[in-house]
């Protein structure tokens, strides 16, 4: 006898980082029925960003003004940015990068910040607006489309349950490695591995550069190696 979960909801939403979190908020304010799942046991402390541009912000301020300054009392206003290329473990090339102060927007800057803190706001307003928060540990293994709707496979991460989901919608909210696209074998590819742990920003590091680049009045710098 088949004892997997069966359950079903309007729409699936796969993957709790920044497009999922804010996705998921909107479809509450939306009052539709709606699940997001994750495998990571909580949500993440690894930043793959570090910048909140000027239309994010204006989103955010659309939908509630204290989300908008949730954000700017959080964030560094960094003027624009400096590309430092580094070439063998030497940075050899230093190029201009963008002026965001001319930009014509409501916020002409870069608001720096980590991404796991942005979406810590994120997730923090949901919670606190809509008392929702996403199925941590809960892996997407398989989706599948018939006449009426996607069916989906997931699995806890911790029991290895499994549990098959009926939905009119999956949106795939699960990153550069999405197992959504990979089941649907949409033809683009994946790059193996995606954003590795030791891929992520040190967050130390770019604060204190970005206050001392703001108090000396230059712009910011971001390096890439
Ligand atoms: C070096 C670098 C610098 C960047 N800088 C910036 C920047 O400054 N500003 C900016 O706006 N963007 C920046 N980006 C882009 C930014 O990181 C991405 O746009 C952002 O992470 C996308 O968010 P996301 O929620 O779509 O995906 P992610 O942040 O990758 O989140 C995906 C989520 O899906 C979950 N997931 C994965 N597989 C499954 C599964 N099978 N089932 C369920 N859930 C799953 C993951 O656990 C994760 O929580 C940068 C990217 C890189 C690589």
């Amino acid at each position: 006898m088949n004892m997997t979960k069966q359950s079903e909801t309007s729409v699936l939403v796969v993957g709790a980082g920044a497009s999922g979190t804010m996705l998921s908020l909107q479809l509450s304010r939306y009052d539709t029925r709606f699940r997001t799942i994750d495998p990571l046991p909580a949500p993440s402390l690894a930043s793959r960003a570090i910048t909140v541009h000027s239309r994010m912000l204006e989103i955010f301020e659309l939908l509630d003004q204290k989300l908008a300054e949730n954000f700017l009392q959080r964030g560094i206003k960094n003027k624009g940015y400096d590309l430092h290329y580094v070439n063998e473990g030497k940075r050899n090339v230093v190029k201009m990068g963008i002026d965001f102060t001319t930009t014509d927007c409501r916020y002409p800057y870069l608001l720096v910040d980590r991404q796991d803190e942005t979406e810590k706001v994120l997730l923090d307003y949901w919670h606190q607006h809509f008392n929702r928060s996403a199925e941590w540990g809960m892996q997407l293994i398989s989706v599948e489309q018939d006449t009426r709707g996607v069916i989906s496979v997931v699995r806890n991460s911790e029991t290895g349950a499994e549990e098959i989901i009926r939905s009119k919608y999956v949106i795939a909210c699960d990153g550069i490695n999405s197992q959504v696209r990979r089941c649907l074998e949409s033809g683009l590819e994946t790059r193996p591995g995606g954003i590795r742990p030791g891929q992520t920003f040190i967050a130390r590091y770019l604060r204190s550069r970005a206050q001392t680049h703001c108090r000396a009045g230059y712009m910011g710098s971001l390096l890439l190696t």
